[in-house]
């Protein structure tokens, strides 16, 4: 079987413990044997960011943002812990952070559906793309605790100007304070980020906030957001999408009662709440994948969930293993489907779903790893190992190539 060109190369991120061992399969098995690329490799592995005193993660992402493309395996954010067990200089900073932050880009999470899998939610049959502002509000919050009775005011005090003050609380007893900030930049990339997602997966967008009680904080957000909106508004009607501002209590009620196939906007705390239960409603942590999409439309996929720590541990040991690879695969097919769309080469794209279709096929035909088993009807009286999966997916694969359609 001919190879399928791509045209323009993949930067390609690797990582750490289970992962790695998966992403090299998912590499030798599923991509390269189909696919003509030029991959730009970096190793993110911790071993490698400790010998380059991090500067491999900052050039992976000054690849991201010149190839437009990325994909990134899971990797270890070092806690003391592991910095012991690899004997690091120091605990390097969370990679995916960094890379956020070069790229200004915002995470978005998609969960993978399959008919034999059901969301705990029932009217779920689409995915809900969840994408979650990842700055200030109470994560950059400065708190305070009262212990007798005093006033409480904020100081702005402008450059060059004069101070405003606002009375926060006049405080007859004990109690507590927080400030939080956001900052207009940020909100504005978010916004961007959020339709540059909604084009690229074709779904509506929306945003929830609670502006009836914060007139000034949240109405701030819906209108970046609705300025960004009518600012993009003749590329989101020509893709056919709409925009709706729902306040946050009104826009949870109505998702738990849709079918899905929109994507969810959400301030911080609220991203950081309903991504989880999203994620939870829908089933696996092994079947959710992330997208990092930039305001200028540069695009890193990856997996959610993390290294699988447990998983390498036994593998270490010679045991077998039944790590779940399909959203590790799902980042390769979206990088690869991605590289497709921008360099407008069909034959590429329909690979990357030709792939995707073959991981499904399988999950469907009942051949999965261990994770998904009790979340199946019906339910299959085997698992697959962490290899004997990915076989399973590649034989599918061959047989799919050979007769499309
Ligand atoms: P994890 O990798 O998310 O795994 C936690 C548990 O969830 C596993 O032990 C396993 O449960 C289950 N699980 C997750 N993914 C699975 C899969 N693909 N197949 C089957 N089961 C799966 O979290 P962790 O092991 O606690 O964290 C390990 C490292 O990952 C940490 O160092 C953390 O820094 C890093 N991390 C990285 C990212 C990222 O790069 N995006 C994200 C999160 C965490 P059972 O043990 O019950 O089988
Ligand atoms: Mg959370």
């Amino acid at each position: 079987m001919a190879k399928i060109k791509v045209a323009t190369p993949i930067v390609e991120l690797d990582g750490d413990e289970m992962t790695r061992i998966i992403w090299a399969m998912i590499k030798a098995k599923l991509i390269l044997p189909f696919l003509d690329v030029e991959l730009k490799y970096f190793d993110l592995g911790v071993k490698m960011r400790d010998e380059t005193d991090d500067a491999i993660t900052t050039e992976s992402a000054h690849a991201i943002g010149r190839y437009g493309v990325g994909v990134k395996c899971a990797t270890i954010t070092p806690d003391a812990e592991r910095v012991e067990e690899y004997q690091l200089k120091k605990a390097w900073p969370s990679p995916n952070g960094q890379i956020r932050s070069i790229l200004d880009g915002t995470v978005f999470r998609k969960p993978i559906l399959v008919k034999n899998i059901t969301p705990a939610v029932r009217s779920w049959q689409k995915p809900i793309i969840l994408g979650r502002h990842a700055y200030g509000d109470i994560y950059r919050g400065v708190e305070l605790v009262v212990d007798r009775p005093g006033r409480v005011e904020i100081v702005y005090t402008p450059a060059g100007g004069a101070e405003t003050r606002l009375l926060l609380h006049d405080f007859k007893g004990p109690g507590v304070v927080m400030g939080i900030h956001n900052l207009e930049k940020s909100i504005r990339s978010f916004a961007r980020a959020c339709i540059t997602c909604a084009l690229s997966e074709k779904v509506d967008l929306w945003f929830s906030a609670k502006d009836t009680i914060s007139k000034k904080y949240h109405a701030f957000f819906k209108s970046v957001f609705e300025e960004e909106t009518r600012a993009h508004g003749a590329e989101l009607s020509h893709a056919g999408i709409s925009y709706r501002y729902m306040l946050i209590d009104d826009a949870a009620a109505q998702a738990v009662k849709h079918e899905g196939g929109f994507l969810w906007a959400l301030c911080n705390y609220d991203g950081d709440v309903f991504s989880d239960v999203v994620a939870s409603g829908f089933g696996s942590l092994g079947m959710m994948t992330s997208v990092l999409v930039s305001p200028e439309g540069q695009f890193e996929f990856e997996a959610a969930h993390g290294t699988v720590r447990r998983h390498y541990y036994e593998h270490l040991k010679g045991n077998p293993t039944s790590t779940n690879s399909v959203a590790s695969i799902f980042a390769w097919t979206g990088a690869v489907k991605k590289r497709g769309e921008l360099d407008g080469t069909p034959e590429v794209v329909r690979f990357g779903e030709t792939l995707e279709a073959a991981v499904i096929g399988c999950i469907e035909a009942g051949t999965v790893t261990k994770d998904l088993v009790p979340l199946m009807t019906p339910r299959p009286r085997a698992h697959e190992t962490t290899e004997g999966f990915i076989d399973a997916v590649a034989g599918r694969l061959r047989s799919l190539m050979r007769n499309p359609g």
